[in-house]
């Protein structure tokens, strides 16, 4: 990767594996500016997972799961950083239910239903009326 400054190369001085998240954080360092910046490596979830509904499939949206996570959360006045973190949450949840590369749809409903639940009941009541897993 290049420097995000000057576009020289950069290596990495440090670099630790988040297991929870299964994420790699990388911390760079320009060889000609000096400047240092942090990476993070995760899996492409859009293109290594398919959500499985009935006979259709279709690409798995983190994008999709983040804003019906955000809209349970929206009384909340820190709805886009608790949206993010337990966006995480559900995500390495989800790894141990994947088959196939792919995934049920009900299985991620309930799986964000009961995450929700921990954090927020009125996020996760508000989560289910969109999102009925029986
Ligand atoms: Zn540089």
């Amino acid at each position: 990767m290049v420097c995000i400054y000057c576009g020289n190369e950069t290596k990495v001085v440090n670099s630790r594996h988040q297991k929870r998240i299964n994420q790699v954080w990388r911390r760079r360092k320009c060889l000609a500016c000096q400047a240092v910046f942090t990476t993070l490596e995760a899996v492409n979830t859009e293109q290594a997972l398919q959500v499985r509904h009935g006979k259709s499939l279709q690409a798995f949206s983190r994008d999709t799961l983040l804003l019906s996570v955000y809209d349970s959360l929206r009384h909340r006045k820190t709805a886009v950083s608790d949206a993010t973190a337990l966006t995480e949450t559900v995500l390495s949840a989800l790894y141990p239910h994947i088959q196939d590369a792919s995934i049920e749809k009900v299985v991620i409903a309930e799986i964000t239903a009961a995450i929700l639940e921990r954090f927020d009941k009125i996020a996760a009541t508000h989560y289910r009326a969109f999102h009925p897993t029986d």
